[in-house]
């Protein structure tokens, strides 16, 4: 059997942690936990936290850390991430919400924690171009389009620019990372969590320095692609 993992993958907005994520999802057979994901699908459904979290969205601001904790501790405490482990994407975004997480997981600790690194000028072009589909959340970009009229390729929902990916929203949000969630980087580090992993270049190489950055973790050694 293929083991599982307890993962959190920081990375700036753009940075590509949605994609990796779905692939080391795959790969390690845990789920991928997308706080920004989640907010969004209650947005769709119209839930109170969907109302709530509206307008802090598209405005580029964050939800309140009390709100996005009890979320991720639900969610942690369902059986596919007690029994297989998680990736994490999106939370922890504040000291607060790794200090929270550090009391959630006192019991099955993190694995690892991995900044996909991605210089701030890259991840600027990367967003502008960047579309995305409104029901299962695959990343597309106006390079890389669906195949067919913007219709995506594994749900066949409809493609399009996020909400808040407007100029202000995005400046604001990289504003918030290098504020509030970059200094976790350090956080980590000196609890001796940290991996930082390039991640300009190909899709698949940057999957497959994620994996040997895992494994090396976990010391696991299976192969990449698997
Ligand atoms: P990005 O990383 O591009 O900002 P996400 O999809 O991770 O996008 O998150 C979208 C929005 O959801 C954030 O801008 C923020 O408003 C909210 N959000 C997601 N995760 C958190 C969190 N852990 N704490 C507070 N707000 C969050």
């Amino acid at each position: 059997m293929i083991p599982g993992a307890r993962l959190v993958i920081l990375g700036r907005q753009g940075a590509g942690k949605g994609t990796q994520c779905v692939r080391l999802s795959r790969h390690y057979v845990v789920p991928h936990v997308s706080t920004g994901d989640m907010l969004r699908a209650a947005v769709k459904e119209g839930s109170e936290l969907g109302r709530k979290a509206r307008a802090i969205m598209d405005d580029g601001g964050l939800v309140p850390d009390d709100v996005m904790i009890d979320i991720v501790a639900d969610r942690l405490a369902r059986d596919d991430s007690r029994t297989r482990g998680y990736i994490l994407d999106g939370f922890p975004r504040t000291v607060g919400q790794a200090e929270a997480l550090g009391e959630v997981t006192a019991e099955q600790p993190l694995h690892a924690v991995i900044d996909l690194d991605v210089a701030e000028e890259v991840v600027l072009r990367r967003i502008a171009d960047r579309r995305v589909c409104t029901d299962c959340g695959t990343n597309y970009s106006v390079h890389a389009p669906p195949r067919y009229d913007w219709t995506c390729d594994v749900c066949g929902g409809e493609v399009r620019q996020r909400d808040d990916d407007t100029e202000e929203a995005v400046r604001r949000r990289l504003d918030l990372y290098r504020k509030q969630t970059a200094p976790l980087i350090e956080w980590y580090a000196e609890r001796r969590l940290l991996e930082v992993v390039d991640g300009l270049g190909a899709t698949d190489d940057v999957t497959k320095r994620l994996v040997a950055a895992v494994d090396a973790r976990t010391r696991r050694g299976f192969a990449a692609g698997r």
